[in-house]
This record gives structure tokens, C-alpha cells and sequence, in this order.
């Protein structure tokens, strides 16, 4: 492995930060290995998403604004990764670690017959071979794996794992061709958007999670709400009020939901069972809210305040708010 291809996931040239983590650590990587850093920007909205991937330390950005991007599954852009792949040569794909790169992360694997690694949040270039730091079992143990292959690697990274770095200098634009056209069983018949225009829960610093302790949805947004803007970060919850219906599943955090790292996780109403506990383990400084002294998410938080939410958190966000008037 060379060269370094990112995957700037978007949708309409909007994308999340991880992009930018990527695109600011490929140039790095690169420079280890003795090869090129590139992105492959897809899809209607490529053009705008490209003027600002010039910011970065990358050499080339192959770019096709291909509509179907959009009408069909993760096929299209499986083919347009593998097509930049075989252009660039033997390389390592950084994938974002979300849910649809994830998918992404693993056909491509197939197609290049590659070895990869998933929910990485270090990569270190040594000797001829591409070490992989990743979290596992909730956090519980660090793993460390070497792509020790010449040809392709692919490796998904996790938001909020590399620095922000621009230094932009005569990257090259090139327009990617179409693959040989194939046949896309899955085509997207109705797109939802939920939660548009909020802080990306896997990229927030401060995540405010509420559980079935708030008995129904209108404290989402009367109570963490206000705390989580105090903070500059965003809302989510357990698997109980997700499966009540109080807030969207895509709020939902642990096993069969997100993994999150804030520097701050603030658990409100939340008993802290092991399936929540293997989403925010791994996060900074955990605050528990909790009416009960005895709740299990005592055990792993640094911080238990054990009281009613309903008057812990107004009185929170009230203090919050003045530190911040008072020290602006
Ligand atoms: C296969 C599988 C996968 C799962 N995946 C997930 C997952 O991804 N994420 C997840 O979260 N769960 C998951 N679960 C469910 C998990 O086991 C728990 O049932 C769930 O996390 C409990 O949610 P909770 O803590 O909100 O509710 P509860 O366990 O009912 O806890 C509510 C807490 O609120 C406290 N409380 C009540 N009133 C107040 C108040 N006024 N002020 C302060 N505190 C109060 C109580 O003391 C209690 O501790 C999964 C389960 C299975 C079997």
C-alpha cells in the first residue's frame, strides 16, 4: 500500500466532520507510506463538497456528480470506489465509521480483496505495514491489527478520532469515470430525512442522553434540550425511550444503537444496563442523573448525582447558562 483514497461521504455536498478528519489525515499517511493522498467525492453535490476538500492536504480529487448516487444502495457507490482504487493503485480506503460507510467499507473489502478493519481510531504507517489501533467490546479492550498486505486495505474510522488540518496546496480535480454500467437491484423509493440541520450525535463533544427515568418525550425537549445547547452538544437516549417512541431511533445509543465518544456524556434517567453501557463507555467524563443511588450506572460513572431530574436539570442548565454569561 501507497496511497491513501478517503471516502468523503455527503448528501447534496453537505458532510459531516469525520470527512474532514479524513481528508486531514490522509496527506499524513501518505507521506509515511511514500504515496499519494486522494478523496472520491460522489453523487449530486460533489462540486460544491470538492471546493472545500481543496482545503486539505490531498493530491488528486476524483469526483462524479453520477445521479445515481442517489436513486440507488450503496452499489453505484461501491463501483466508483473500486474504479478509483484500481486507478490509484495498491492503497489504503479510509471509510467514515458510520452506518452506511460501514456497509460501504465491507463490499469494497470483497471487490479489492482487501483486509480491513472497522472502528479504528488510530492509524500508524510502520515498516511496510498499516497498524490499526481499535476500540473493541465496548472499549474494554484496545486491539491493535496490522494490514501487512501490498495490495489494498480498507480500514472505517471513527468520528472524532483525528485532528482538523488544513493546508491545502494544488490538488488536482479530476472527473471520474462512469463504471461499465451494471444493474442495481436496491433503488431508494423515499428518502427521510430525520433530525436535519442538529449536531451529528457520533461527532457531538457534549451528548445528553435521556432514558424512560423522563416518562415520555415532551422532557427531550423541555429539559436535555436546553441543557445540551448549554453545553454545545446534542440529545440522545436509550433504547427504552426509543422503542416508546419519545424520540427517533436514530437518537438511540448502544448495542443495536450508536456508539458515541463525547468528552461529556450526561445520563439522564438512565439505569445504565450493559447494552446502553457498550455505546458511551468509551466516552470522556460520565455524568449519571439518576433518582436511584443503587442504579448500575453508578459503577462506571465518574460522577453520580442521585435526585429527581426534574429539578436537577433546569437548575444545571440555569448555572450553565450564567458561567457562560459571566465569562463572556
Ligand atoms: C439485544 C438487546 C439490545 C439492546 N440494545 C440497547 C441499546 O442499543 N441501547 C439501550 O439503551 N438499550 C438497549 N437494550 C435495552 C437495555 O437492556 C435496557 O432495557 C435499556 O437500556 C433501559 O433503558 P433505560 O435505562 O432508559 O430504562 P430503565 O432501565 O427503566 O431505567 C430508568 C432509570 O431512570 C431512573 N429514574 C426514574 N425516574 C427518574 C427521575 N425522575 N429522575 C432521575 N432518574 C429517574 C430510574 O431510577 C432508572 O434507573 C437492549 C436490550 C437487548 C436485549
Amino acid at each position: 500500500m501507497k496511497d491513501v483514497i478517503v471516502y468523503a461521504e455527503h448528501r447534496r455536498g453537505e458532510t459531516r466532520k469525520v470527512t474532514f478528519e479524513l481528508a486531514s489525515e490522509a496527506g499524513k499517511i501518505a507521506a509515511a507510506l511514500g504515496g499519494k493522498a486522494h478523496a472520491v467525492v460522489l453523487g449530486p453535490g460533489s462540486a460544491q463538497l470538492a471546493e472545500q476538500l481543496k482545503n486539505y492536504p490531498l493530491d488528486t480529487i476524483f469526483l462524479n456528480e453520477d445521479a445515481d448516487i442517489e436513486a440507488f444502495l450503496l452499489d453505484p457507490i461501491v463501483d466508483y470506489l473500486e474504479a478509483a482504487a484500481r486507478i490509484a493503485g495498491p492503497s489504503l480506503v479510509l471509510i467514515p465509521n458510520t452506518l452506511s460507510g460501514r456497509d460501504v467499507a465491507g463490499r469494497l473489502m470483497v471487490r479489492l480483496d482487501a483486509g480491513m478493519v472497522a472502528d479504528v481510531v488510530e492509524v500508524k504507517p510502520d515498516l511496510g505495514a498499516v497498524v490499526c489501533v481499535s476500540p473493541k467490546l465496548g472499549g474494554a479492550l484496545i486491539t491493535q491489527c496490522a494490514l501487512r498486505t501490498a495490495d489494498y486495505g480498507v480500514v472505517t474510522v471513527r468520528p472524532n478520532a483525528f485532528a482538523v488540518q488544513t493546508a491545502g496546496a494544488g490538488v488536482h480535480v479530476e472527473q471520474l469515470a462512469k463504471p461499465a454500467s451494471r444493474s442495481y437491484p436496491a433503488a431508494i423509493d423515499r428518502d427521510v430525512e430525520e433530525g436535519a440541520g442538529e449536531l451529528a450525535l457520533e461527532e457531538a463533544p457534549v451528548v445528553v442522553a435521556g432514558g424512560r427515568g423522563l416518562g415520555g418525550p415532551e422532557p427531550f425537549e423541555t429539559l436535555l434540550k436546553p441543557l445540551a445547547r448549554a453545553l454545545g452538544g446534542a440529545v440522545g437516549a436509550s433504547r427504552a425511550a426509543a422503542d416508546a417512541g419519545w424520540v427517533p431511533y436514530n437518537l438511540q445509543i448502544g448495542q443495536t444503537g450508536k456508539t458515541v465518544t463525547p468528552t461529556l456524556y450526561i445520563a439522564v434517567g438512565i439505569s445504565g444496563a450493559i447494552q446502553h453501557k457498550v455505546g458511551m463507555r468509551a466516552s470522556g467524563t460520565i455524568v449519571a442523573i439518576n433518582k436511584d443511588a443503587a442504579s448500575p450506572i453508578g459503577e462506571f460513572s465518574d460522577l453520580l448525582v442521585v435526585g429527581d431530574a426534574f429539578r436537577i436539570v433546569p437548575e444545571l442548565t440555569k448555572l450553565i447558562e450564567t458561567a457562560k454569561g459571566n465569562l463572556s
